[in-house]
């Protein structure tokens, strides 16, 4: 027979695992793969559409992010 005590701590072990893993995805910041913008709240990164990684939803903003870091480059 199972050992229900310790089947549920190691329930409540693998909650735990996964909260800290959540926390610690929401506190490492994603970039947006075209603009390198860094992402916030003002800056939702979504998928890109090409499947390429993290990018801007604002697609305007992003461009023109971009088309400002090329001609300062
Ligand atoms: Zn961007």
């Amino acid at each position: 027979m199972a050992d229900e005590a310790t089947d549920k701590s190691a329930r409540e072990r693998a909650k735990q695992i996964a909260e800290q893993r959540r926390a610690e995805r929401r506190q490492r910041k994603r970039r947006c793969v075209l603009c390198n913008l860094e992402e916030s709240e003002k800056n939702p990164l979504g998928p890109h559409p090409d499947g390429i990684g993290p990018s801007c939803r604002d697609e305007l903003a992003c461009q023109m992010r971009r088309r400002q870091a090329n001609a300062n480059g």
